[in-house]
Parts: C-alpha cells; structure tokens; sequence
C-alpha cells in the first residue's frame, strides 16, 4: 500500500478474508495492509464486501455475500431485530465462539496494553441458556399515525421501531412493555414527541426481582400530569398480577437521559427486592443494580473466591454501588468498608446492609481516590481490596493508595479490558503479580466482557 494512498475506493466491490475480530464485534480484513472493518463478518470467512466509506488509515465495508462461511456462523438467528436494533453484536456467532472471542480479547488487551504476558486468562465463564437474562428494560415511546409504539431506537437515528419482545430481555419485562403499550393506548397517553417536546410517556422502565419475582414499572414522563393515572394503575396491576411497585418519575428536561430527578410511588412500594445467594437486596426505580443476576452471582463467587477470606480481615471495597459486593464479603470477612459517589447509593448500601442483619460493614460517601487515602492516613489498613470501577477504570491516586497500604490481596472486578490492563500495569510496577483472570460473560451475543482478576503483592 502506498503511505497514505487507500488501496480501495468508495462503492468498490471486494473479495476479503476476514482476519480477525474488532472489540465492537466487526470483522476485520486486510487489503495490502490496510484495514476494512465489516460489521457481521467473522474471522476466517472469504466474503464479497461493499467498501462504503474510505478514510487514510482504514475503512469500512458492508457485507453482500459470504463465499466461505465460517463453522461458528449461526445462519438461523432467533432474534427477528438482530439487523437493526444494535442492541446486540454477535448473534450471528455461536456462543462458544463468543466465550472464546471474549478469552482472546482479554488475553490480547493485557499483552499490548498492559504489557502482561505470563497470566492465566481462564476461558470465559458463559451462561447455560444465554438467553432472556437481564432483569432490567429501558424502552423508549413515541406517537405514530397507528398509535403509541415502544422499542428501540434504529441504529444512527432517533426513530423509534416498535418491538414486541427483546430476546436477551426477561419475558416478565417484555409483558410489562406491552401491557403499559395497551393501557396507556386505551387511555389515551400520549407517547413523548423529542422534536416538539410534547406528549406524556417518554420510557418505560421494568425491573424484575428474578429471584424474588417481584416487578416494578416505571412510567418516566415529560410533566407530573399522567392521564386517567387511577385507571391506568388499576390496568396495569390487572394485566401484571406480580407488579409490586408503580412509581411515575418525571424528566421535563429536552435530553436522552432517561431519569429526571424525582420520583412518586403511583402504586405498591418504592423497593422491590432481589436475592444474589443468600443476601437479600432492595432496589429502587434508580438504583444500579447487575443486569444479569444469574451471572452477578457467578462473578461476586469469583470474587470472594479471589479474596481468600477466614473470617479475620479486613476488606475494603472500592467503587461498591449499593453494596453488593460489600455484603457478599462481609459474610465472609470480619469487616467490610465500601465507597461510592452516588449518595443515594451508599443510602441504598446501608438499608442492605441492615436487611441482611449485617453490622461488620461501613460505607463512605466519597470518590475513592479521595476517601481511601484519608482512611490510610487515619491508619486503616485492608487485608484486601475490591475494586470494582467504571469504565474508565481507577484513579491513579487511588492505584498509589493501594500501592502504600500494600493489601496482600486484590481483586479487580472489570468491564473494560483496556483500562483493566492500564491499571494492572501501574500495580505491577507496585510490587503486585497479576496471578489469574477470569472474564465473566455478563452480557451474552453483546460485545461486552467482564473480568475478574486477582493479584498478590509479592514486593518489588
Ligand atoms: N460494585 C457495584 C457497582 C459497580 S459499578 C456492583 O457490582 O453492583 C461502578 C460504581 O462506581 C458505580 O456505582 C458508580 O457510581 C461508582 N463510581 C464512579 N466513580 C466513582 C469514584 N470516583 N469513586 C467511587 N465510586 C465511583
């Protein structure tokens, strides 16, 4: 390839091999070194590709025909919306061929961005039906000539293509998308219009307790006023006999933020509840929560695995959102600290803590990069440390907390390999070994991957 000179041109038809996998599920093939990412397209395929769009150093293409099909390929997808939504990456790849591509794509991240070479990356723990798992639903509505509709927005666009089921959504939040579509349509609420901000509904929001069964609805709107609200409520609560908790919350503002700030219980309690092994949970309309119970559990055994407790230590948990992995320790440890941000999350933590009789736990309102280090300066030292950020992964002041209080002990719970990576390298350079990896498939046919990992201090 001449530098800087692309070897195709827009709307050229091209014979590809795909090569390999992008972390956005694309694949990947090279023409005279030069990458053309084709969405759909799998590792080890020979296609015909439509070269759609060509800037300097790579370019993209659109899959006409695959001439040789890779085993992996699923020709009959389940999903009648895979093609559209966007929702999902990787329906059209077996699941074993998703497990294994999560592997790799850990094992790869920790080479090139951490520099981490001589760890086990454990072959990803899946699910046994990868199907029907999240236990919660955001759906947004809209107004069409037909009446209301509720789906998902098509990719690159703001309209709303109706849906009638979600199939890596729970069924319990698929009747409840419909039966508020029924209701609200049979009297008479308006779907939210974003361009002339005007209408009444603009999401539904439906959380289920799996383990508990318990449902709650939210009716997110534009203004307080919610039409013929008794009959509406009455409806619902006919149609959806497990629903234990109706609450309206209102967002006036013009944005696609789903939640506004404030939220009235319409019907039932403001909590519903759910159990991840034996601790019990309350969980609010805003409350994070994992999406994916089944493999929440799988993922906090890792952790508690990870973190060898006898009964005698010490843990912190950093980043702990309403205290789940918190209390999961806490079982197991003599005392637990969390730290989060979100007030109303560590408000959430310490009404779980006391539903669950737990009195070995304290939790902190605060960055963790500001909290964990006045907690060393006030002497207290971890035995272990959780660390469970978010995308962006940790706070360098709190990687050289850590690297002074020097836990024997840390297990890194991430959803972003590349920053996982990032911060296993800066602990590494602490005197840590990054002992094993676990990536755990939270979210299955997405490109999403989980990690669990596990260093111990060995000194420099
Ligand atoms: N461990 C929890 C939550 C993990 S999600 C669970 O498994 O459910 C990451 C959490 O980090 C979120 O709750 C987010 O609010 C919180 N967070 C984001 N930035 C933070 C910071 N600087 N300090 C502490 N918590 C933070």
């Amino acid at each position: 390839m001449t530098k800087g000179i692309a070897p195709v041109t827009k709307n050229e038809i091209v014979e590809v091999i795909i090569e390999d996998l992008t972390h956005e599920g694309a694949g990947v093939a090279k023409i005279d070194g030069y990458a053309l990412f084709i969405p759909k397209a799998l590792p080890g395929e020979r296609a015909r590709v439509k070269v759609i769009k060509v800037n300097k150093g790579y370019g993209f293409g659109k899959l006409i025909e695959v001439i040789e099909k890779s085993d992996e390929r699923i020709d009959d997808i389940p999903c009648p919306i895979f093609q559209n939504c966007g929702g999902c990456q990787l329906q059209h790849l077996s699941y074993e061929g998703q497990l294994k591509q999560k592997q790799k794509q850990v094992r790869d991240v920790l080479e090139r961005i951490g520099k981490i070479t001589d760890v086990t990356v454990h072959p990803t723990l899946g699910m046994s039906e990868p199907w029907r798992y999240r236990n919660k639903a955001q759906v947004p509505f809209a107004d069409r000539e037909g009446g209301l509709v509720a789906g998902f927005y098509q990719e690159r666009s703001h309209e709303i293509i109706d849906m009638n089921a979600c199939l890596i959504q729970h069924e319990e939040n698929d009747k409840v998308v419909q039966a508020v579509k029924e209701v609200a349509s049979k009297f008479g609420v308006r779907g939210y219009d974003e361009k002339s901000h005007k209408g009444t509904l603009r999401h539904v929001v439906a959380r289920y307790g799996v383990n508990t069964g318990q449902l709650m609805v939210v009716l997110v709107t534009r203004s307080k006023e919610l039409p013929n609200k008794t009959n509406l409520i009455e409806e619902i609560r006919e149609k959806l006999p497990n629903v234990t908790s109706i609450v309206q919350n209102i967002n006036t503002k013009r944005t696609n933020v789903i939640f506004g700030d404030q939220t009235v219980v319409l019907w039932g309690e403001d909590y519903i509840y759910d159990m991840i092994g034996d601790v019990k949970f309350a969980i609010s309309a805003r409350s994070f929560y994992q999406v994916n119970p089944e493999q929440t559990k799988v993922l906090y055994d890792k952790a508690l695995d990870y973190a060898e407790l006898n009964g005698s230590e010490t843990v912190i948990d950093a980043y702990c959102g309403i205290g789940t992995i918190s209390l999961f320790l806490a079982q197991k440890a003599k005392h637990v600290y969390g730290v989060e941000i979100v007030p109303e999350a560590i408000d959430d933590a310490k009404r779980n803590a006391k539903l669950n009789g737990m009195t070995n736990v304290d939790f902190a309102v605060g960055g963790a990069e500001k909290v964990i280090p006045w907690w060393y300066t006030q002497g207290i030292r971890a035995d272990t440390i959780v660390v469970d950020p978010p995308r962006k992964g940790c706070d360098d002041a709190l990687l050289d907390t850590i690297i002074k209080m020097k836990p024997k002990r840390v297990v890194y719970v991430s959803c972003n390999p590349a920053t996982l990576a990032r911060d296993l390298r800066v602990l590494e350079d602490g005197g840590y070994k990054t002992v094993e990896v676990q990536p755990v498939d939270m979210f299955p046919h997405t490109t999403h991957v989980e990690c669990c990992s596990l260093l111990i201090y060995e000194g420099k």
